[in-house]
């Protein structure tokens, strides 16, 4: 994909001269002190807020595929990734690390593109990039980005904090990442049994951008506060609906009961199960990246988000010993598994 483009060796620039290359047009917005050039970071933490930090690995050939996914995007959604965690404690994100580990195989053009699409997100997000590693690879990509956030310390959201008869909560719609990702490898399939054959994806920009340009719910966070809510617990969906539930229950000592026809699918993502014959709740609980937020509220706070177009209540804590449950459309209630639920 890359390949083509001009190319200028890595090698050529050694790591430092990389880096600065890199990092040129990034600009610093944020409490950072010093950013990018010394042995360390140096940031001025907020008088009376707590530091969360939280980093992701991201390898080629297990995370993600190059074959379709472009180098900006692997960028902008491996920031996402991690700003997400930040915000489903209820922080706010600040600073990233980068560290790359590059195979030969990768020329300076690519990585720029990979750090065009760091900088977006960095920009949309307000985080500063202040630092990271880099180093060769014997084979292929591997990228790391750890988060660096803020907040207030009565106001961070632990999965721990659930109780009984508290709603459970989600934003956005679920399924729709997992369906781009299907999509994309069966397009690649096709390409690869007939490269003259053109991608089919027409119909489908919904589904391929949850997959390839996922956003992280900044949104919410600050619809939080406007809400006046503190959620109870919460976490974000990187996972899937169905493992995130036992997360949460596990941390806190809780059962949950979903009711099938509450979880929110984008009828994008449901055409498209459909048409692979997928079970779109199926796509919803076991398919992952969606990066929404999954929160449990006190029934104190349900005015609060009644009819808010952003959430859905979709069930609600129960007693840890009545376990895990989806109450299908139909009226039966089956015991949810972290991997879906136990069909038939
Ligand atoms: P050291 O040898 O002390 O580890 P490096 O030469 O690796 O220092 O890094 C020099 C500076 O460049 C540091 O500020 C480091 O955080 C930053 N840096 C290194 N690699 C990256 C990267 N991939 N992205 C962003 N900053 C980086
Ligand atoms: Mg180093």
């Amino acid at each position: 994909m890359f390949e083509n483009a001009g190319r200028t060796e890595i090698s050529s620039l050694g790591e430092f001269g990389l880096i600065t290359h890199l990092s040129k047009n990034f600009t610093i917005q944020n409490n950072t002190q010093l950013g990018i050039g010394d042995d360390a970071a140096v940031i001025e933490p907020t008088q009376g807020l707590h530091t969360l930090v939280s980093t992701d690995l991201l390898v080629e050939g297990v995370h993600f595929d190059l074959s379709y996914f472009p180098m900006k995007h692997l960028g902008y959604k491996a920031v996402i990734a991690n700003l997400s965690d930040i915000y489903a404690m209820n922080g706010k994100p600040k600073q990233i690390t980068v560290s790359l580990a590059l195979s030969s195989r990768f020329s300076l053009e690519a990585v720029e593109e990979l750090y065009a699409g760091i900088q977006l997100a960095c920009e949309r997000y307000q985080v500063d990039l202040i630092g990271g590693d880099t180093s060769t690879s014997k084979q292929g990509l591997m990228i790391s980005i750890t988060a660096i956030g803020e907040a207030n310390p009565t106001e961070i959201t632990y999965r721990s904090g659930a109780k009984v008869n508290d709603l459970l909560v989600v934003t956005g719609d679920l399924g729709g990442a997992y369906c781009g990702y299907q999509l994309l490898e069966r397009e690649k399939r096709v390409y690869l049994d007939n490269p003259s054959v053109q991608p089919d994806l027409a119909g489908f920009d919904y589904i391929i951008e949850r997959q390839l340009k996922p956003e992280a719910r900044k949104d919410i966070y600050e619809l939080l506060k406007t809400l006046q809510i503190k959620p109870s617990a919460m976490i974000d969906i990187s996972d899937g609906l169905a493992s995130e539930c036992f997360h949460l229950g596990k941390a806190s000592n809780v059962g949950f009961n979903l009711y099938e026809e509450k979880i929110p699918i984008d009828p994008t993502t449901y055409n498209f199960a459909r048409e692979l014959d997928l079970d779109p709740t199926l796509c919803a609980l076991s398919g992952g990246e969606d990066y929404e937020l999954l929160l449990t509220i006190s029934q104190n706070d349900y005015k609060k988000l009644e009819n808010h177009p952003d959430f859905t209540i979709i069930g609600y804590a129960s007693e840890a010993a009545e376990g895990m449950h989806l109450i299908t459309k139909s009226g039966n209630k089956h015991a949810l598994k972290a991997q879906g639920w136990t069909a038939f």
